[in-house]
């Protein structure tokens, strides 16, 4: 039975005096297994929350938060005492009005978010059993405790995994760790439906499951936040402290607080004799996971992570020898839940103090930061920081100092009432100030993530950080009034290409059978300037077409895109209408190979841009039948990064793609793909070689682990150079930040480099890049194109779709897919 969560409460509400104490049931009595023997499928754990919540109603109430990609519900249950529990809204108003210093609250909230990554699957489990016993033996916690319960962060991804081991295990589950059972094949693993990683998503909110999470987590901002994890099978568990790097911003009572919850949880593994580990791998950097995030956030936010994850089955051998087991991994994560909230009921008064003394100090070097920009971008951003609650407003007229982003120096930005300020002193200013720094401080360069984010960049944004408090106007209301009138009747209409936004209006009008040309050159009408990549809708391209004018009037408030009609082609400057240099956008069907070439991550990021962001219609080919394909139905071929190419691209499947190319197919190759085509000598690629002297000996492995680290960049900002005349860089200025991912870097075409580094900017603007790496990336190629016969090649180093978070490298993406003929 579907789980349908109004009905259920009001069930409850009727009938919930009557059958509580009879009719609760424990996870076992009411699936009619013991907890860890099968995996319980999703539908079915939402049964047994609405069960709790029946027999429970003056102690655990539900809330369906939102859906998943697939229509799965999104769930939390609120726990706490009878009383408390008459009080709930007045508990969070309480708490959520300490963050501005007033009352003195003394309940602890405390937020379990468990399965988070699909095939970590031990944690759902875990979560019905440490909620059914916090409802009778531990109920004591709930006195002074606001438990609040996200059985299942990432449904889709669950189910993925559990539907799959159910149909390869064997009967009674083989535990030799080479039985298929143990092996998921691709599109496996811990993401979401597109494949996107829920734990690297809390910042950028790019996924519909953190969209709805992010909501109800604001309402309300615990005092702790777990996050269930799952490791490789071998790995003894891991729980807080976390290892350095910390973020600086880290206040000495959030690390203190881990080594509390830290030692108590020990206390339990020791009396069992279980092994852990403590302040290693797992560090507190990234901004965008569930435990920094929260931290972040004035939490203390921890990850918990049990061995086993998606190889682990239902039980497995370890390399030692013994046996691992669903039923162990569901008990390691349920004693220290409840140690977890054990330890925060105890200090409930302390993590009270202590949330109201982090928002009250926001000491930090930058107290606000300016930022300019095309409406669009600007846009974008506030719209991110809408999600996130903080608080933004607009600028004065005048120069404002700073440290500048473009030039990572003191300078000056010339502020309008268009510019936006974010202050640092508001509820969220130690988030704003993680988000929006320049730099991040590295206390180690060893860490688990990409070590550069800052959103001026991530933007494409102009911006300044500046060390005194900027007045700003509070926003009316933060929503733009679109007043676009409907169009009439004319020659043409001209629509700017300067952004995403600008893209995802000519996906709209393609896919809705309007015809777009493009202007190749800059031009001038009616002493209005447009730049190279202006939309040109002419009304005689679209005379067929009886819905036209409404159809893009529609489209141009849906997308609130300025359009403006003109009653003649012949322009002041540049290039009339019917000129060479005003080409048709072409309708183009799209596919992208998918599969064991691919990386699941890198694929779905491809997949979602289509479906999510551009709303364009995309072909998934997999690669395991692409050789029947018959690739002329198609115009352009997304291979996206992935380290499988070597075995796909055999000799005859080269040969099809670059018949394919020559005879006017486009190929748009990123990251990985492009090592393949580098080793093809029909493509004029050149991959740079390391330039590490590997004969020397490492005197120990401590070492040989910090000079490993000279290679690689670890996810970091470098200043790049644009040439704006060519189409797959329409609508950029000179000077475009990308997100490095690593080390591979390619010579520069001969013709044809569009965005390069050159051996002037080696050094990032932000993040961590290694001695020997830096000597591999100067004079390297971003992004390029080159013609090949009939069809072109484009050239992706840099991944701009990454965790779908750089805004500003989408329209690149956007170029090579419309711009390039
Ligand atoms: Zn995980």
């Amino acid at each position: 039975m579907r789980f349908k969560l109004p009905f259920l409460l009001i069930l409850a509400l009727l009938v919930g005096a009557i059958t509580y104490a009879q009719n609760f049931k424990s996870p076992a009595e009411f699936l009619g297994y013991e907890i860890g023997e099968k995996f319980t499928r999703h539908h079915r754990v939402m049964d047994y929350f609405g069960h709790l919540g029946e027999t429970n109603p003056d102690r655990i109430q539900l809330k369906e938060y939102g859906t998943t990609y697939e229509d799965r519900p999104l769930m939390l249950a609120f726990i706490s005492s009878a009383e408390n529990m008459a009080n709930l809204e007045e508990i969070r108003q309480a708490h959520i009005a300490n963050t501005n210093g007033q009352g003195n609250p003394e309940i602890a909230i405390v937020w379990m978010s468990y399965n988070v990554h699909g095939n970590e699957s031990v944690s759902t489990e875990a979560s019905m059993q440490t909620v059914y016993e916090l409802l009778t033996t531990k109920k004591e916690y709930l006195e002074n405790t606001v438990v609040i319960v996200d059985p299942c962060v990432n449904p889709d991804g669950r189910e993925r995994y559990v539907n799959w081991y159910g149909q390869y295990k064997n009967s009674a589950h083989e535990v030799d760790p080479n039985s298929k059972e143990h092996h998921e094949p691709w599109l496996n693993g811990r993401a979401n439906h597109y494949m996107f990683d829920l734990n690297r998503d809390w910042a950028w909110l790019t996924q519909k499951e953190s969209q709805q999470r992010i909501k109800v987590y604001n309402k309300w901002l615990p005092h702790v936040h777990v996050d269930f994890h799952e490791q490789q099978v071998d790995s003894p568990y891991y729980f807080a402290p976390a290892a350095e790097p910390f973020h600086e911003v880290i206040t000495n009572f959030q690390r203190e607080f881990q080594v509390t919850v830290g030692k108590n949880h020990a206390k339990y593994f020791d009396a069992n004799g279980w092994f852990y580990f403590t302040k290693e791998v797992f560090d507190l950097l990234y901004p965008s996971y569930g435990d920094t995030y929260p931290t972040y956030n004035g939490s203390i936010g921890m990850t918990y992570e049990q061995g086993g994850s998606g190889r682990a089955g239902l039980g497995i051998v370890t390399s030692l020898g013994d046996t691992l087991t669903l039923k162990d991994r569901i008990e390691h994560h349920r004693t220290t839940g409840h140690s977890t909230l054990e330890i925060a009921s105890k200090h409930a008064k302390k993590l009270n103090e202590e949330f109201k003394k982090f928002h009250q100090t926001k000491d930090y070097k930058y107290k606000s930061y300016v930022l300019n920009g095309k409406k669009d971008k600007l846009k974008a951003l506030t719209d991110l920081l809408d999600q996130h609650e903080i608080t933004y407003g607009k600028a004065n007229s005048g120069s404002i100092r700073g440290f500048h982003y473009s030039t990572g120096k003191t300078g000056t930005l010339r502020a309008t009432e268009k510019s936006i300020v974010v202050p640092v002193d508001q509820k969220k200013g130690t988030l704003v100030k993680v988000l929006f720094e320049p730099k991040a401080k590295l206390t180690d360069s060893l860490t688990y993530d990409i070590t550069a984010w800052s959103l001026p960049y991530a933007y494409g944004l102009e911006a300044v950080a500046t060390e005194n408090s900027i007045k700003y106007e509070a926003s009316a209301d933060g929503k733009n009034v679109n007043n676009n009138p409907n169009l009439t009747d004319a020659y043409a209409y001209i629509a700017h290409w300067n952004s995403f936004s600008d893209a995802r209006f000519l996906a709209h009008l393609l896919k809705n059978k309007i015809k777009v040309r493009f202007a190749m050159k800059p031009f001038t009408l009616d002493g209005q300037k447009y730049n190279r990549g202006s939309l040109i809708i002419t009304k005689s391209d679209n005379q067929n077409n009886k819905s036209f004018l409404t159809t893009l009037s529609t489209a141009a408030k849906a997308y609130d895109k300025q359009i403006t009609p003109t009653n003649t082609g012949f322009v002041e400057a540049g290039k009339d209408f019917g000129s060479y240099y005003v080409q048709m956008v072409p309708n183009s069907k799209i596919a992208v190979l998918t599969g064991n070439p691919t990386s699941t991550l890198r694929f779905g990021e491809v997949w979602h841009f289509f479906e999510q962001q551009l709303e364009y219609p995309v072909t998934v080919l997999d690669e395991s039948y692409f050789d029947h394909v018959a690739l002329n139905e198609y115009d352009i071929l997304v291979l996206p990064d992935g380290d499988g190419y070597g075995n796909f691209l055999t000799d005859s499947i080269s040969e099809k793609i670059t018949e394919w190319i020559s005879n006017g197919g486009k190929l748009i190759a990123m990251g990985g793909a492009l090592k393949s085509f580098a080793k093809n000598k029909s493509f004029p690629l050149k991959a740079k070689e390391n330039v590490k002297d590997s004969t020397q000996i490492a005197p120990n492995f401590d070492y040989s682990q910090r000079e490993q680290i000279k290679t690689e960049i670890t996810g970091a900002i470098f200043k790049t150079h644009v040439d704006t005349t060519h189409p797959l860089a329409y609508g950029y200025d000179e000077v475009y930040f990308s997100m490095k991912l690593g080390s591979d870097s390619y010579d520069y075409l001969e013709k044809g480099t569009v965005v390069y580094l050159d051996e002037n900017n080696v050094e990032p603007v932000s993040g961590f890049a290694g001695s020997e790496a830096k000597k591999k990336i100067g004079n390297s190629m971003t992004f390029g194109s080159i013609n090949h016969g009939k069809g072109q090649v484009v050239f992706m180093v840099d991944n701009p779709l990454f965790r779908g978070f750089w805004e500003s490298g989408k329209l690149f993406f956007a170029n090579a897919l419309f711009m390039i003929n």
